[in-house]
């Protein structure tokens, strides 16, 4: 077979943020269930587990100390201080399945956004809104993870993290979950099909090949006009 074009292979990093209740998890989680190709990077962070979270999954739970640590190691891609506990992206595994082909999912704040797209800057970047203020609120209180106090910290993050929606590359508004995942797979699937992808168009190739083809007595001149 005689291919037209080369394209790039590699996997896409995709950043999902918004504010705190808005759905990023239920999102993402859902979206890994139904496509092998994406892979969920996990972050390290210094917050106390939720009851409805699984160490090594949700994330990698570690002491303050331990993530200094790391930090000083240079182990993290980018990290933050969010409601006043660290998280950060490990580095290790993702430059690997991206050069895999496998997609990789950040679900990281806006102050990690920036620093992931100002190292690399081909990454993705997607908003997760929820459909309005209420239903974030009534969201985040239901969820029955925070306390008075962290409720509202997450809510002063919210203000100032749907400020930089603009710096985003798209925007997801999870007004049900189903049509939320279906439009990041499209997302993604129309980022895969950028023409900027294309390595290599072998012109000559198939120059050549049309002629032969042209050639090929199965070919009704008739059928024809040339
Ligand atoms: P985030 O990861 O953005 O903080 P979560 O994924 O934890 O948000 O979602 C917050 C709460 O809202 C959870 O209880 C979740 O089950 C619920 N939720 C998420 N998406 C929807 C939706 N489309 N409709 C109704 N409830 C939702
Ligand atoms: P939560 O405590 O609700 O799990 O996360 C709080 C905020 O931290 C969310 O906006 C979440 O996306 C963000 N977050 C989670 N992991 C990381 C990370 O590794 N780096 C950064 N910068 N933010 C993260």
């Amino acid at each position: 077979m005689n291919k037209i074009i080369k394209q790039n292979e590699r996997g896409a990093l995709i950043i999902i943020s918004g504010p705190s209740g808005s759905g990023k998890g239920t999102i993402v989680e859902e979206l890994v269930k139904r496509n092998k190709n994406i892979w969920l990077s996990i972050s390290c962070t210094s917050r106390t587990i939720r009851h409805n979270e699984t160490p090594n999954k949700s994330y990698y739970f570690i002491t303050q100390e331990e993530f200094l640590q790391k930090l000083d190691k240079g182990e993290f891609l980018e990290y933050n201080q969010y409601n006043g506990n660290y998280y950060g992206t490990p580095k290790v595994n993702i430059e690997e399945k991206l050069q895999a082909g496998i997609d990789v999912i950040l679900e990281i704040d806006v102050n990690g956004a920036r620093q992931v797209k100002a190292k690399l800057p081909e990454t993705i970047c997607v908003f997760v809104l929820p459909p309005s203020i209420e239903e974030l609120k009534k969201r985040l209180i239901g969820r029955g993870t925070e306390t008075r106090e962290t409720l509202l910290g997450r809510f002063k993050a919210a203000y100032q993290e749907i400020n930089e929606i603009t710096t985003y590359n798209y925007v997801v508004v999870n007004d049900t979950i189903e049509e939320a995942v279906k439009k990041v797979e499209s997302i993604i699937s129309s980022e895969k099909s950028r023409v900027d992808r294309i390595e290599e168009v072998y012109l000559a190739n198939t120059e050549e090949k049309l002629h032969e083809l042209l050639m090929e007595q199965e070919f009704n001149k008739e059928d024809i006009k040339l």
